[in-house]
């Protein structure tokens, strides 16, 4: 299982109806930037992290994977999943530049690739090389129904829809102001009524005073979490929300390392997890995320299950993960797209991690690297 090769690879792929905006960002694509590795075995595995695909920022990703991790990995037993996970987050060409951000984000790509490599080398999906299926279903809850875009009566038709299609759970952004989103959240609840739940995502754009405010008369429409409240890295804000409100308090998606998590955690400041492999250096860190918030007994809700393909298997094999969020827009640029099925997640039953493109994909939306 030596590695022959670490080559970097773009896709820019349509959001759903061109064009989506949570309170801080309007996007009309999504960028996969990632990582395939080619064994002297004749393997390939693929892994990749997410953006919003702007290319001048991906290349200073695919820089990364190209120029500074991959000289570490040529040679290496892919196999040595841990040890190259340390050695990547040792690189000496990137350590005093970025323990964050772009390198993780590369260092991300890597990882996934080297589990997908070891899934494909054992001929199982991930999920059977991560300790095997310990729950039955995977229950998805439905983001793409939800952007702060999408007009009133839209939304309201859209949950229905949902619902209709068999989804226990959907989820709706917050942020733009108090009293419209108020109104939106009134609206969705009283249409899908009291047995579906339904969560809420600020994206980190509201200060604590708005939060609070916001709180108080959303506690009535019996909210499954509040994501990403406040600011992304201020733990005493969201710990003292968390005591405020009555409301679970979700986040993690834009947290790059397992020392971040750990000050939320230990100021008890986060009561659902939602680390991303994609954003995470890989599925090693976000492992030992999960491992940590389990000791707690607190739940994980992994981010942008169907943008990381990852995320099924993880929540298949994992005790922490409860429940994983669905957003289609990827799902058909790979080889085994992340399904849903009434209201749940199909089980993967090819080998490897999921993150083989598709030829077409690869054909329609690939991007120069450089
Ligand atoms: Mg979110």
């Amino acid at each position: 299982m030596k590695i022959k090769s670490v080559k970097p690879f773009i896709l820019h792929v349509p959001v759903t109806g061109s064009q989506i905006a949570d309170s801080t960002h309007s996007i009309s694509h999504w960028g996969v930037v990632g990582a395939q590795i080619d064994t002297e075995d004749g393997l390939t595995g693929y892994g990749f992290t997410g953006t919003h695909a702007h290319l001048a920022s991906d290349h200073l990703i695919t820089r990364c994977i190209e120029s500074c991790h991959a000289p570490l990995l040529v040679g290496e037993d892919s196999r040595d999943i841990t040890r190259l996970w340390q050695k990547l987050a040792r690189n000496p060409a990137l350590q005093w530049v970025g323990r964050a951000g772009i390198t993780s984000l590369a260092h991300a790509a890597i990882d996934v690739a080297l589990w997908d490599l070891k899934a494909k080398a054992a001929g199982q999906p991930l999920w059977k090389v991560l300790g095997g299926q310990i729950r039955d279903k995977v229950r998805a809850y439905n983001t793409d129904i939800g952007w702060l875009s999408i007009p009133d009566d839209q939304l309201v038709a859209g949950a229905v829809r949902a619902v209709e299609q068999g989804f226990t759970g959907i989820k709706i952004k917050v942020g733009s102001s108090v009293e419209r989103d108020l109104r939106r959240l009134a609206a969705v609840r009283q249409a899908i009524g009291p047995n579906v739940t339904l969560a809420i995502d600020g994206n980190g754009k509201w200060d604590l005073a708005t939060c609070q405010r916001f709180c108080r008369a959303a506690e009535a429409q019996d909210v499954f979490w509040f994501e990403e409240p406040l600011w992304h890295d201020d733990v005493k804000g969201h710990a003292q929300l968390a005591r405020a409100t009555s409301i679970p308090v979700a986040l993690g998606e834009q947290l790059y390392t397992t020392d971040a998590f750990a000050e939320f955690f230990a100021q008890q400041a986060i009561a659902w997890v939602q680390p991303d492999v994609t954003r995470m250096a890989g599925l090693t860190e976000v492992l030992r995320v999960c491992d940590t918030a389990h000791s707690f007994r607190l739940p994980v809700a992994a981010h942008a299950g169907d943008m990381s393909q990852v995320h099924v298997h993880l929540s298949y094999a994992h005790p922490a993960c409860e429940v994983l969020e669905y957003i289609p827009w990827i799902k058909d640029c790979f080889t085994e797209p992340a399904e849903v099925v009434n209201g749940y997640f199909r089980l993967p039953t090819l080998p490897g991690a999921g993150t083989t493109p598709t030829p077409e994909a690869w054909a329609r939306y690939r991007q120069p690297t450089a």
